[in-house]
Order: structure tokens, then sequence, then C-alpha cells
């Protein structure tokens, strides 16, 4: 797979460029069944991003009733019926996880059809070439634009397009920053100018990286800087779908006119390079699968188009499989194999991993103990004898509703507990904690001179809720002189 023309060629003496200048593409509109698909996901997926922020979901009072919510003063994200705590991090590793897998499954199965339906570049591109075909005109008049010397009407349609991207920009950016505050509040604090710096940086980072990424960098994002596009041939192999040129039906290619309908001893592939002129990355497919071919089908649009106007089969551009090319090129029936060693292996992985999350998601602990041991001093010698070690604990009460805890000691025999903050209320105070809050704790335990382990010993706390009875333990040591 190649993603440019690289040539070492001598001419007239002088070495040529190890790699031709950069050729700007300008894809041409196309109709056509992929066009279709690609229209519709880039509506679905918009309006998922724009909408979802203002999706409302009830968590009771005191809560956020955002559905998805990256709360990061409160350190809490949410997702509908989900709430993550920061500790609980590894659950967007999970997802993230099964998000890769997912990848892999489908490009072993249907090749990048991430990468040319589905992925935010794509979708922004599209959207930005769409503004600038409404703006500049189709493919020959956006050429002609450009070739063209400046003046009046070219500076204003060139500042009017850019302004259109800024707008759109603005408003991919914007709504990012939904995700992190309250969408019907913020929006409004936005341009009131009473929203926090915080907002107002990310609103510029995203929408310049909007705009620089999809007024801009375009494919060149796809083809340079995206690291899918490096190793996605990994999971290819000879069954999965991808855009292909029939080759032995297209060559030998050669120029016709319509009306010149006699096919005899030569291909199909009237060589108009209508292909190229759809492609958004602007390569030729019939050179073969490319790194720089994201497989979103305009080409096969486009050629079908031309196969119509010949009275030609469709399909000399298609979403097929390299094995089925060759069956097809022997005049053997073609055969779909989704089922496959690799796509098996994906699918079983998937199944696990997406079990083990929602398992661990549906039985997680909603009570966590976190035990910090004071470090200065590790221990102090009482004046009877004893020994006393200083402990901070946290306890996460990861429910709407207040809990009152007790809690236990193992591994050393306790003779005194001091609670700051509590001392009235004897060996057996209890703690409560309000909901969805940190109970922070700062607790001495002293052990009597008899019973004073030699060096450290490991201890186990356990916290008891009197009310359901739920529990969690944490491990630490209890520190005494050698
Ligand atoms: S070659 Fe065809 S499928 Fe590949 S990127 Fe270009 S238009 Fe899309
Ligand atoms: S659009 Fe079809 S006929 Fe035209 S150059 Fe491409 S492959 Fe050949």
């Amino acid at each position: 797979m190649s993603a440019t023309k690289p040539s070492t060629a001598k001419v007239k003496g002088k070495q040529s460029k190890l790699y031709s200048d950069y050729e700007k593409p300008y894809p041409r509109n196309v109709q056509g069944v992929y066009r279709k698909y690609k229209w519709l996901t880039l509506i679905v997926l918009l309006a998922i991003y724009y909408l979802s922020p203002f999706l409302r979901w009830d968590r009771g009072p005191g809560a956020p009733d955002q559905a998805i919510l990256i709360d990061m003063p409160a350190r809490r994200a949410y997702f509908f019926f989900i709430e993550i705590w920061p500790q609980e991090i590894y659950y967007l590793t999970g997802l993230l996880i099964i998000a890769a897998i997912v990848l892999f499954a489908a490009t072993s199965l249907f090749g990048r059809v991430w990468c040319g339906f589905a992925c935010f570049q794509t979708v922004w591109t599209d959207l930005f070439i769409w503004v600038e075909s409404l703006v500049e005109g189709d493919r020959t008049h956006r050429i002609q634009l450009d070739k063209g010397p400046w003046s009046g009407r070219k500076f204003g349609i060139k500042l009017f397009k850019h302004f259109l991207f800024l707008i759109v920009s603005f408003l991919t950016g914007g709504a990012w920053v939904l995700y992190f505050n309250d969408a019907t509040t913020v929006i409004f604090e936005i341009f009131e100018g009473t929203a926090g710096s915080g907002t107002y940086l990310f609103l510029f980072l995203f929408t310049a990286t909007t705009y620089i990424m999809a007024g801009w960098a375009r494919e060149q994002a796809c083809i340079y800087m995206c690291p899918y596009a490096r190793f996605q041939g990994a999971m290819l192999d000879d069954e999965s779908l991808i855009i292909t040129y029939e080759s032995w039906r297209g060559e030998p290619r050669g120029h016709t006119k319509p009306g010149q309908m006699n096919f005899e001893g030569r291909g199909h592939c009237v060589d108009c390079k209508a292909c190229v002129q759809a492609c958004p990355t602007g390569i030729d497919i019939r050179e073969g699968s490319q790194l720089a071919c994201i497989n979103c089908g305009l080409c096969a649009d486009a050629c079908n188009e031309v196969m119509d106007r010949f009275k030609l089969p469709r399909g000399l551009i298609a979403y097929d499989s390299i094995a089925n090319q060759k069956y097809r090129a022997k005049g053997e029936k073609p055969q779909v194999h989704l089922l496959r060693p690799r796509t098996l292996i994906y699918i079983a992985v998937l199944v696990i991993v997406s079990a083990i999350m929602v398992f661990s998601l549906g039985t997680r602990d909603r009570l966590k103990l976190n035990v910090i041991h004071e470090r200065a001093p590790l221990y102090s010698r009482m004046s009877d004898g004893g020994i006393r070690n200083g402990y901070t604990l946290k306890i996460l009460n990861m429910v709407r509703v207040p809990r009152e805890i007790t809690f236990i000691v193992d591994g050393v025999k306790v003779s005194k507990t001091s609670i700051i903050g509590r001392e009235n209320e004897g060996d057996n105070p209890i703690l409560p904690v309000k909901p969805d809050q940190v109970g922070d704790y700062r607790v001495f335990l002293s052990v009597a001179r008899e019973d004073a382990p030699k060096g450290s010993v490991p201890i186990t706390i356990t916290i008891h809720d009197r009310l359901t009875g739920e529990t969690a333990k944490a491990s630490d040591v209890f520190a005494a002189p050698e």
C-alpha cells in the first residue's frame, strides 16, 4: 500500500524529487448508495453529538439531571443510570478496549468502514466539503476559483466560506463543552460571558481544532496523521469486504464516448477518471488497495453512474473481497465468509470483555474505604508505654443516601480508638457519611504496651454500614519499634 508516488527517476541529468508535490483533491459531488449511507451516518452521528447533552435523566434531588455529563469539579462522570467515580476510571479503560475490539472486528469484516463513514474526521470533512461546494460550487468551479487570480469576488467567496467553516467549528467546540457542564445553563453563560475560563479555553481549542482539521488538513489527517491507517492492514485478509476495482473486467481500459457501445476486445473502464475525481483523498482505486483509501465508496458511486451511461453492469468498483474478485475473474460464484478464524477471535474477545464489564458494573461495590497511614510520626509512644498510630480513613459513600459507618480493626489488639472531632463517642463511634460524598476521618489506634507488636504488622480495617449491612475493607500496617 502506498499513499504517495515516490520517484527517484533522473530527469535530464538531475535527480527528481523523491515525492510528488501535494495535489489538493477537489472531490466532485456524486449520487449513489454509498453517498446516501454517508449522508445518513453523518446526520445520525451529528444529531447524537449535538443533541445528547440536552437529554435529561432523573437521579434524585441534589444530583445533576444531565444524562451524559463529565462533572470535573465534582469528579463524577454520568452516563444515564451509571455514575463513575474517579476511583473507577478503569471502566473507561474497559470501554476503550471494547471500542478497539469492535473497530478491529468491523475492519476485518468490512474494511475501513469506520474511516469511510463514522470517523469524526470523515464526518466533519464531509460536512465542510458540502459547505464548500454550496459556496464555491462543484469540483470544476472550485478548481477554476482556486486557479484564477485574486479578485474582490474571489476574496468575498473565500471569506464567506471560512466564516461558515468557523461557525460549524464553533458549534462543534460548543457542543463539546456541553458534555462537561450543565448544557442548558452553560449555553447561556457562554454568550453572556459568565462561563468559566476552562469552558472558554476548551471552546477555543475545539473550535480551532475542527477548523484546522476539517477545513485545511482534511485527507492529510487520514493519510499522514492517523495511526489507525498505518496498522489497519494487519486486520484485513482476502475475505474482508473492501472497495475493490474489478481489474479483470475493467482492463485494458480506454477512452470511449457515450454512444460507442462496442466493448469487444477491451475492458469496461472508459478511463473517465470519475472515480478519481470523486475520491476525497484524491487517489485512483484502479491502482489497487492503498493506505489512503478510507473505503468511503464514493468512487463506486461515481463509477456506477458511468456504467449506467454506457449500459454496462454496475460494480466495476464495488464493496467486495479480494477472494471474490478472484472467483468473479474465473467466472465462479462469489462467496461471503463473515465467520472466519480472525473474526471469530475478535467476536469471542469482544463477548468476554463485554461480559466482564457488564458483570463488574452490575456487581460493583458502592461503599469503599481508603486508608492513609500517617508518616510523621509513624508511631508515638504514649506515657503508659502503649503505641499509637494515626490514620486517615476515606469512606466513599457512592450512593445517594446517607450512611452510618462503624469499623473494626484486625491484626492488632486495639486498646483505644480516638477519632478527631468525635472523642466523646467512646471506642465504637458512628461515622456519618453524607450521600454521594467521601467521609474523611482522622483516627488514632492505640495498643497497650504488653500487646504492642515488634516492628510493623499488617492490619485490616473493615467498615460496616449499620443500615444496609454493606462492608468494605482496606489493608495497612500498624507500626511499632523493633
Ligand atoms: S478510493 Fe474510493 S473508497 Fe477509497 S477513499 Fe477514494 S473514493 Fe473512497
Ligand atoms: S469511474 Fe469507472 S470507468 Fe471511469 S475511470 Fe473510474 S473505473 Fe474507469
